[in-house]
């Protein structure tokens, strides 16, 4: 699991703001061991008083050091811990469970790219990163900027370029808002040549998950939206064997919307793919009552056959006139 802790390029002043905390941490804990002295004697008192104003003095050199430091851009932001200064919002998104897990794991990788982070989050599989390429064309991102609150903040934070100090508020908004924009640019960038083929490569690996029916015998699927507009509906899965959509078994993907897919994706996919569309099988399900096809129901498949066949035939017809 992959944590972000925000030190990309834009986020050396909240490395450097950091480092300063960490300076005035450890003159507090100086102040407070010279009370402690001071309780016990006057002379150790007086002592610990001119030790104290010595430390001070220290502590000022250390911060007035790193200052310099910093203004002469010797700054090196990978001696920061990433885990420790990693940002709390992190925590604050709609996977707490997930994101606690993390917190504790000792594996835990951290990155400075927030598109890197996104994508790493669990829930987020379905998602392929997109071209920085294609982001940064304003041109793709053609009226996105009336979809989206804070757009530019969101824009800024997806790219890496986010140079404003937001407060926690803030912060959790604009976060809300780059997912958005995320999503809502993943849908144009995957019905692109460079989207669709990074699609199939999440396919081939079957990371969408694999068809609950029975009949299509473990056939990946692929994520749909049942409508482009966002927040309407959830991401489903679209079968291609059985041609049929279901609701992903994960909660987590439950909570996607299916406007970060779009109505288009997988249809367009084989399309293109054509070579990826899978065999259809003959074979149905017949519902039996003690070895008997109930009646109703056979019926009703009989019915659908005889108009498969037709329809097969009409087909037929069509290609010969040809
Ligand atoms: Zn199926």
């Amino acid at each position: 699991m992959i944590v972000y802790n925000g030190t990309g390029p834009s986020q050396k002043k909240r490395v450097q703001s950091v480092k300063l905390q960490k300076v005035e941490g450890h003159m507090l804990s100086h102040e407070q061991d010279t009370n402690l002295i001071r309780g016990k004697d006057d002379d150790l008192h007086r002592a610990a008083a001119a030790n104290s104003a010595k430390l001070q003095l220290n502590a000022i050199h250390t911060i007035t050091s790193a200052l310099v430091r910093l203004a002469l851009g010797t700054d090196d932001a990978e001696n920061v811990d990433g885990q420790k200064y990693r940002r709390q919002h992190a925590t604050r998104d709609m996977y707490k469970e997930e994101d606690a897990m993390s917190a504790t794991s000792d594996s835990a990788e951290s990155t400075a790219y927030w598109i890197e982070w996104f994508l790493s989050l669990k829930g987020n599989e379905f998602f392929c990163e997109i071209d920085e390429d294609y982001i940064m064309d304003r041109f793709n991102l053609t009226g996105l900027n009336t979809e989206v609150s804070s757009y530019s903040l969101a824009f800024d934070l997806i790219t890496d370029a986010l140079e404003e100090e937001l407060d926690n508020e803030s912060r959790t908004e604009v976060e809300n808002a780059a997912r958005h924009l995320y999503g809502l640019i993943h849908a144009r960038f995957i019905i692109t040549a460079r989207g669709l083929a990074k699609m199939q490569e999440k396919y081939r690996h079957a990371d969408f998950g694999r068809c609950p029916r029975v009949l299509c015998e473990n056939q990946a699927v692929m994520p749909v939206g049942l409508t482009d507009n966002p927040k309407q509906k959830a991401v489903k899965l679209f079968c291609p064997r059985c041609e049929d959509v279901y609701s992903p078994p994960s909660r987590r993907h439950n909570g996607i919307d299916g406007a970060y897919f779009g109505t288009t994706f997988p249809h367009l996919f084989f399309q293109s793919y054509s070579n990826l569309v899978p065999q259809k099988l003959a074979t149905r399900y017949v519902p039996k009552i003690f070895g008997f096809k109930i009646h109703q129901t056979a019926r009703e498949q009989r019915k659908q056959d005889e108009l498969r066949r037709e329809q097969q035939r009409r087909l037929q017809g069509l290609e010969n006139e040809e």
